[in-house]
């Protein structure tokens, strides 16, 4: 049998390897032999493959046997290709030694540059370069990268002593240069003399002359950095399996250090934080690689002084970037040297980019000709999520920086409601209301422990809001993203006291009316005041902007429209009234959820008249009351969705939300209050509070279990929904109500709560003489309803996941209180992420299909969404598409996430 292939060359117009390789070869490995392939300058060297890593870790840290001739040949063949020879004391090739993974982990690995160099080594230097400088500085740098990735003597913090840096430092202090290109070759040569004795006195071993030597200690290194803790740390952040592992590249060495000739530089083929066309980078004049990036010395700007400085280099780098873009179809990020002015490329990659920059790239790239439009539409072009930054407003970036600068940081919450707020603190939505109605141009923080029902008239004026408890799907987080407000929730290290009227975090106590700033993108919580801008999209939508005066807009409109062709999901809003016309603007295509509950909100006086009411009559009567509001709200809905089916869904949350100890104890006057009002005593409504107390409250008396026991309510939404659409027919307008019943678990529930809906139907169509098409169905949102959705789907006429309560049941997490472990539960990879967030594919998701496909199997034609949260999430939207649901709903600034992640989720299915 052939021994495996384990090293891949590449040089003079040749590579073994393509840039499809990337698993095998790693990113950079796959893409040097692609450049070469096209011609590109490339110093020659070789891979070694990601198979080597895996079998390095699985062994011992050693070598498949067969490697050392494989990279004795391939040494041989870099030789051929640059006319020079590995370790040769007259005319020496230098080599480096970098990691490459299948996705960029930049600077989480290790690099060893110049090996090759000893005492004889750097004579044949000299001679060949005539830069005694150059050639005693190369060897200084082999020696200190060497004893800090090989030999491990780098600190781990700043309290340990860096020696190379501290005889670094001496010498430049005693020739009193800033930076070591103005060291004396005399100095230079002592710091050798230095540097290995610092090797012999800390690494206890002498540093190797021999070149093969020192070659397989930088190979070992590098592919013991793949193990290091902070690129373990990098791939748990970014969802990068352990077992991918790093290829090692080795290549011949160029230098941008040889004088004034040279230059060492980064590059991006246009800009990624606008997306502007045209190459841009950084680059320093005889430097080093690592240099660059050191922040050592300040480099120029390529788009700004290069052509100046050295135009052939300039124009060699222009042209290498447009055949790359013409090549990889997309903008480069690329790393470069020239020496002696020829420009050699030593990476390529798609580069990282901006949401604003991604839309206009992909969208520009089109219009250049060099990708059609269901290309522009690919995840990896435009993460859904990145949107987001067209969306909301955002700090201005040097000013958030400053921020950072300044030390400004607090803390870290969860980042619920994208977007970027800055406020003075207030603690109570009363009192946001009230500064609100004084000022309309006022700038506010919400600030609570958690949010209630009660707070959202507060949350409506506030531009953020920061909560310490509560996740992902808390209230604070799923108001949030319905309003369109930027939200960090769950932010533990914030000790609000309401009665003294601070919150105290990171040591430094602020008072209401301080100055916050919550970025709702990352958690991250600043003290003081942050500049924003507002989303040009969204003054287009609102009417602020006109659509010719924003090419931003524009082009986000171009990139929507092509995702609408392509995408076979339907995009719905979980919206009430207030919000449905911005939510048609977004692109909705009907409400999936009206959350009737937050109507109620609006009317607390009413509602808390009909949770006093002791008797069948007594409730009718406050429903009485609260009917006009719930037609009015529908009829409105109605109307803005004209022709669009609309899902309503019935009342849902239990009712101490309306009324509880805890909006006692937030408004002291409340209990006399209310007694007067309802005729009672003080004792009686401390009583009634007292008697709706739940221990598990998510588990108790809510969802159907509500309109089960009192009918009445059911009715009466079931009255209100048709009364304001048989109206609204009566009008011309086309209406498609669907009444959904929340929280089943049998079908006996569904059953029930359907007959109640039918009979009032049949009595309001025959007392307007008139009726209209409806559908009834139903929520999955516990397990037992998904396990025997075949049985329920014999009365539903539809489903909608409600994947909030359905993890929350389906993993026995609460949803309010899962964030005292989700976070070591993530960074120790027990939970691959927050499943309130991303759905848990593997067992909500098996819930999810085992509904699917039982529901379907007795109503083919039964229609299946998702109004949880997960509707919005990219990931959650492509499993949506996977397993056939007809849509998703989600908060309405998440639709164009989702309108895009759908057609990402199709053009992905090919
Ligand atoms: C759900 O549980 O997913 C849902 C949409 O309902 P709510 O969040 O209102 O409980
Ligand atoms: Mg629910």
């Amino acid at each position: 049998m052939a021994d495996t292939k384990y090293v891949y060359t590449f040089g003079d117009g040749k590579a073994d390897g393509n840039t499809t390789q990337k698993e095998l070869l790693g990113g950079k490995g796959a893409n040097l032999a692609e450049m070469s392939r096209i011609g590109l300058p490339v110093p020659a060297g070789f891979t070694i493959t990601t198979e080597v890593c895996t079998y390095f870790y699985d062994n011992d840290r050693t070598y498949p046997p067969e490697l050392k001739d494989q990279v004795n040949a391939a040494i041989a063949d870099a030789e051929k290709c640059m006319g020079k020879k590995y370790g040769d004391p007259t005319n020496p090739l230098l080599l480096s030694c970098r990691s490459g993974a299948r996705e960029s982990m930049p600077g989480m690995m290790d690099t060893v540059l110049n090996i090759g160099i000893n005492e004889e080594v750097v004579q044949a230097l000299i001679k060949q370069s005539g830069n005694e400088h150059f050639a005693w500085d190369s060897y200084r740098r082999l020696i200190q990268m060497y004893g800090d990735v090989v030999l491990g003597l780098k600190p781990e913090n700043k309290n340990q002593d860096d020696h190379f840096e501290v005889i670094l430092d001496a010498a430049r202090e005693k020739e009193g240069v800033e930076h070591e290109a103005g060291l004396s070759v005399a100095a230079i040569k002592q710091i050798v003399v230095d540097f290995k004795k610092v090797i012999k006195d800390h690494a206890g071993i002498d540093f190797p002359e021999d070149p093969m030597e020192q070659l397989w200690g930088c190979i070992g290194a590098v592919f013991g950095s793949w193990g290091n803790d902070r690129a373990a740390v990098y791939r748990r952040m970014n969802g990068i399996p352990h077992s991918w592992g790093t290829a090692t590249n080795v290549q011949a060495m160029v230098f941008g250090n040889l004088g004034d000739t040279c230059a060492t530089g980064v590059g991006l083929t246009r800009n990624c934080s606008d997306g502007t066309p045209g190459f841009c980078g950084d680059y320093l004049i005889n430097a080093q690689g690592e240099d660059v990036v050191a922040g050592t010395r300040t480099p120029k700007r390529v788009e700004e002084t290069l052509q100046q400085d050295k135009p052939e280099a300039f124009e060699q780098l222009t042209n290498i970037g447009k055949t790359l873009e013409q090549h990889y179809k997309d903008v480069q990020d690329i790393e470069f040297t020239v020496e002696d002015g020829k420009v050699w490329m030593l990476q390529t990659r798609n580069a990282k980019r901006t949401g604003f920059a991604a839309v206009r790239i992909a969208v520009d790239l089109v219009n250049e000709g060099l990708i059609d439009a269901k290309t522009a539409l690919e995840k990896r072009r435009i993460p859904a999520d990145d949107l987001n930054q067209l969306l909301q407003p955002i700090f201005n970036p040097s000013d958030k920086e400053q921020a950072q600068k300044d030390n400004r940081l607090l803390a870290k919450g969860i980042n619920a409601g994208p977007g970027a707020a800055t406020g003075q603190i207030v603690f109570h939505a009363s009192d946001a209301e009230e500064t609100y109605n004084k000022d309309n141009d006022v700038q506010l923080i919400l600030v609570r422990k958690e949010t209630s029902p009660e707070d959202l008239r507060g949350m409506k004026v506030a531009k953020g809001i920061l909560t310490a408890f509560g996740g992902a799907s808390s209230h604070a987080a799923l108001v949030s993203r319905q309003m369109g407000k930027t939200c960090v929730c769950g932010c533990d290290s914030l000790n609000i006291d309401y009665e003294a009227g601070t919150v105290t975090v990171a040591g430094q106590v602020l008072k209401g009316g301080d100055w916050i700033s919550v970025d709702g993108f990352t958690g991250e919580v600043f003290a003081g005041k942050i500049e924003t801008s507002p989303s040009e999209v969204m003054e287009v939508m609102t009417g602020n902007m006109k659509p010719e005066e924003s090419e931003v807009y524009q082009r986000y409109a171009q990139l929507m429209a092509w995702a609408d062709e392509h995408r076979k999901l339907n995009v719905r809003a979980n919206t009430e009234s207030h919000d449905a016309e911005i939510s048609l603007q977004l692109g909705a295509e009907g409400v999936g959820l009206c959350r009737t509950e937050h109507m109620f909100f609006d009317h607390l006086d009413e509602m808390r008249e009909m949770i006093f009411s002791t008797t069948v009559e007594d409730r009718e009567k406050a429903l009485a009351k609260l009917i006009k509001f719930q037609r009015d709200d529908f009829t409105h809905l109605f109307k803005v969705m004209a022709g669009k089916a609309v899902t309503i869904r019935l009342l849902d949350p239990p009712l101490h939300e309306f009324l509880s100890e805890h909006h006692m104890h937030e408004d002291p006057a409340l209990a006399g209050k209310l007694a007067k009002t309802f005729g009672v005593t003080e004792e009686d409504v401390k009583r009634r509070v007292a008697e709706l107390v739940e221990s598990n409250p998510m588990l108790g008396h809510r969802g159907c279990r509500l309109g089960i026991v009192y009918p009445e309510i059911t009715a009466m939404q079931a009255r209100a929904i048709l009364e304001a659409a048989v109206a609204c027919k009566k009008e011309g307008i086309e209406v498609l109500p669907e009444i959904m019943i929340p929280l089943a678990g049998y079908k006996a529930e569904v059953d029930n709560q359907t007959a109640v809906i039918k009979a009032t139907a049949a009595k309001v169509f025959d007392e307007m003489g008139e009726s209209v098409e409806y559908m009834t169905g139903t929520m999955i949102e516990i397990p037992r309803a998904a396990l025997t959705a075949g049985e329920i789907a014999d009365t539903a006429e539809f489903f909608s996941f409600g994947t909030n309560d359905l993890t929350q049941t389906g993993l026995g997490i609460s949803r309010d209180d899962y964030k005292g472990f989700i976070g070591y539960y993530t960074e120790n990879d027990i939970m691959p992420a927050d499943p309130f967030q991303t759905v848990d594919q593997t067992g909500i998701g098996r819930l999810m299909k085992i509904a699917v496909a039982d529901g379907r199997e007795t109503r083919p034609d039964l229609k299946i969404g998702i109004c949880g949260e997960h509707g919005g999430d990219p990931k959650s939207v492509y499993f949506c598409h996977e397993i056939g649901l007809n849509y998703v709903s989600c908060s309405p600034r998440r639709i164009p996430i989702a309108r895009l992640a759908a057609a990402q989720a199709a053009v992905e299915a090919g």
